[in-house]
């Protein structure tokens, strides 16, 4: 299957105040990313604070600006940032942004029934505006009882579905999520990767970034282990699991809380590394 969204080499680094007015190297956020995500898919990315993993879903959407290297391709264009808003307007809302704190993209003095009706008025319709809203907070498990009121009214986890509805308001084909359940309850959580796992059902693109390994495991069909700005590992997310090449992955493993006899796997995981000689080996 073609790839729907690509990154080819992207370098992007961020300009650190003290070397702006000189030749000093700036610091790389990222270093030579190139990944790609399937319609239907989850790419799932992974790695500890400060990796890279927001840098990387910024600059995908243009939060960065044009000042990186490399490519980011959508259906096989390439997107160029510095362009103007018009001619990116297809571009941004084909590919939609969800963070961790679902407040971020919720106007916190407008009702949800303003927030998501604007959300939907940039997209060409014939249906009246209340069923298209009724069918937007069906999407993702609500109802019109939401729309009069504001988000300061919801919990946490209603929260992120409402954000989620307000990015499904411009039927993006690719979500890109920034620990969209890092900020919820561990029984919220896996009613939000519920959600996600219908909407990959119904042909969206996910790229699903996390610092937790173990939530990865449920949802991702190819995992990305990223470290200082680069990607260390990628892969089938079965294999990344079981088996990690790299003792990075293998130690991210072994901090996951929510991953089944990681005990095993890591004790797995280093034996192929050799960082360990089992009683077996030592036989041999
Ligand atoms: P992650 O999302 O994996 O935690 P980030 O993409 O936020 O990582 O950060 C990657 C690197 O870029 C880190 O070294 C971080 O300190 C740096 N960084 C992130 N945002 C900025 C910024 N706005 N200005 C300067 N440096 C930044
Ligand atoms: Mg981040």
């Amino acid at each position: 299957m073609t790839a729907i969204l690509e990154t080819e080499r992207l370098i992007f680094g961020y300009p650190s105040r003290r070397t702006a007015a000189s030749s000093e190297p700036v610091i790389k956020a990222l270093d030579d990313v190139s990944l790609a995500v399937e319609p239907g898919r989850v790419l799932g990315i992974v790695g500890e604070s400060g990796s890279g993993k927001s840098t990387l879903l910024r600059t995908i959407v243009g939060l960065n600006g044009s000042g990186y290297t490399g490519s980011v391709r959508f259906r096989g264009q390439t997107v160029d940032h510095s362009a103007s808003k018009a001619s990116l307007a297809p571009f941004r809302a084909a590919v939609q942004m969800i963070f961790q704190d679902p407040g971020g993209s919720l106007n916190p003095f407008k009702t949800i029934r303003h927030t998501l009706s604007a959300a939907l008025d940039s997209v060409p319709a014939t249906a009246p505006m209340t069923d298209r809203l009724a069918a937007l907070l069906d999407r993702v498990g609500m109802n019109e009882t939401a729309l009069d009121r504001r988000p300061s009214e919801f919990s946490g986890g209603q929260l992120q579905r409402l954000a989620i509805a307000r990015a499904l308001a411009s039927n993006p084909s690719v979500l890109l999520c920034d620990e969209p359940t890092s900020a919820l309850d561990v029984s919220i959580q896996a009613q939000i990767l519920g959600l996600f796992a219908a909407l990959k059902h119904e042909g969206s693109a996910f790229v699903f970034v996390t610092h937790n390994l173990g939530v990865l495991g449920h949802v991702a069909d190819t995992i990305a282990v990223m470290f200082r700005g680069r990607v260390v590992e990628v892969g089938p997310a079965r294999e990344i699991i079981n088996n990690p090449q790299q003792p990075y992955t293998a130690a991210l493993i072994a901090a996951s809380p929510r991953l089944k006899n990681r005990g095993a796997l890591m004790e797995n995981a280093r034996r192929r590394l050799g960082l360990v000689t089992t009683a077996a080996e030592a036989r041999t």
